[in-house]
C-alpha cells in the first residue's frame, strides 16, 4: 500500500491504524469541507463493452485535506452517513458533477454521469426536489444523470425508499443499484424497485475467473438482471481475460482499472480526447 501512494496524486493512502486520532478531526472537519469546497470530485469512465465506446463516467469523491492531504471516500463516507453530513456531501457532488458536465457539454463532450447517493438521501421525500433544482441550475437534462443507491439505502425504509426513487425516475434520471449482491433481501426488491441499472459488485467480478463460485455468481445476476430487462455494468474489472469472459457472458457495461482509475476532471478530458482520437 505504501507503494501506491506514490504513484501521483490521484491516488490516496488507504486507511492506516495510526489515522485513528485523526479520524476524529475528519469528522469535525468535514462540515467545514462541505462548506469550503474541498471536497475533489474524480471521474472514472465505463465502456459499452462490446464496441469499447465510452458511455459515461461515475463521480468518486476525494477530500483534499489541509493537513492529512488526499483522503479516499472510506475515511470520511462512513462518518457523513452517521452524522447526517451526507445530505449536504451528496447535494455538493451533485452541484459539482452537474457544474463539470455543463463545461463538457460547452466544449461539445455530453459525458454522462453516475453520481452515488448517501442512504440517507432515499429517505427525505425533497430529494427528488433537491436533484430537479440542481439539473436546471446547470441547464443539464436529467437522462444525463445516473443515480447509484444501494441496498442498504432501500433495506432501511423501503416504503419510503421506493416512493423517491418512484419520483425520481418520473423526473428522467435514470437509477442504478450499486454494489448489487452484497446485502441483504436484494432479489425480493429488484422486482419492485423502479430502477435501469445494475451494477455487480467488484467482489465478484476480481474473482470470476480464478474462483468458479465467484463466475456462477456473476453468470446469474447476469441472467437475472437481463430477465428484468435492466442493463448490468461490470465494476472492478482490472484485465483483458476479466472483460473477455463477461463480453461472452452477455455483460452490457465495463468500469475498472482496465479502462481507467478515477481521474481529476482535467486528466478525465485528456483521457477522454485521446481516446477519441485513436
Ligand atoms: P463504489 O461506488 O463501489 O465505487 C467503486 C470503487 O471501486 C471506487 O473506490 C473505485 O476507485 C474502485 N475501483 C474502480 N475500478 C477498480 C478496479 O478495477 N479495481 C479496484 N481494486 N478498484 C476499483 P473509491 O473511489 O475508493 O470509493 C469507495 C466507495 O466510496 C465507493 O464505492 C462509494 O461507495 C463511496 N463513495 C465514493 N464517492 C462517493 C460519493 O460522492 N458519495 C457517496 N455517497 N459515496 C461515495
Ligand atoms: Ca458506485
Ligand atoms: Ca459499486
Ligand atoms: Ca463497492
Amino acid at each position: 500500500t505504501a507503494k501506491r501512494a506514490h504513484l501521483g496524486t490521484s491516488v490516496y493512502e488507504p486507511c492506516l491504524d495510526q489515522h485513528n486520532a485523526a479520524q476524529l478531526t475528519v469528522i469535525s472537519d468535514l462540515r467545514r469541507a462541505i462548506d469550503q469546497a474541498e471536497l475533489v470530485l474524480h471521474y472514472q469512465p465505463k465502456a459499452d463493452l462490446r464496441t469499447g465506446t465510452v458511455c459515461g463516467a461515475e463521480v468518486l469523491c476525494r477530500w483534499q485535506h489541509p493537513r492529512l492531504g488526499l483522503l479516499g471516500p472510506d475515511r470520511f463516507i462512513p462518518a457523513a452517513e452517521e452524522t447526517g453530513l451526507i445530505e449536504p456531501l451528496t447535494r455538493y457532488v451533485l452541484d459539482h458533477a452537474l457544474a463539470q458536465c455543463h463545461t463538457w457539454h460547452l466544449t461539445g463532450w455530453d459525458v454522462p454521469i453516475s453520481v452515488n447517493v448517501g442512504a440517507q438521501c432515499l429517505q427525505d421525500r425533497t430529494f427528488p426536489e433537491q436533484v430537479a433544482a440542481a439539473l436546471h441550475r446547470h441547464g443539464r437534462p436529467p437522462d444525463v444523470l445516473t443515480l447509484e443507491i444501494t441496498e442498504s439505502a432501500i433495506i432501511a425504509d423501503p416504503l419510503r425508499a421506493t416512493d423517491v426513487l418512484t419520483r425520481l425516475r418520473e423526473l428522467g434520471v435514470r437509477l442504478s443499484i450499486d454494489d448489487f449482491g452484497t446485502g441483504y433481501s436484494s432479489i425480493a426488491y429488484l422486482r419492485t424497485m423502479p430502477v435501469h441499472e445494475m451494477k455487480i459488485d467488484r467482489s465478484f467480478t476480481t474473482n470470476m475467473r480464478s474462483d468458479s463460485s465467484s463466475g456462477a455468481i456473476t453468470r446469474s445476476l447476469l441472467g437475472l438482471a437481463h430477465n428484468l430487462e435492466l442493463e448490468v455494468v461490470a465494476e472492478g474489472v482490472e484485465d483483458e481475460e476479466t472483460w473477455t469472459a463477461l463480453a461472452a457472458l452477455g455483460c452490457d457495461i465495463v468500469q475498472g482499472y482496465c479502462l481507467s482509475r478515477p481521474l481529476p476532471a482535467d486528466e478525465f478530458a485528456v483521457w477522454l480526447r485521446d481516446r477519441m482520437l485513436n
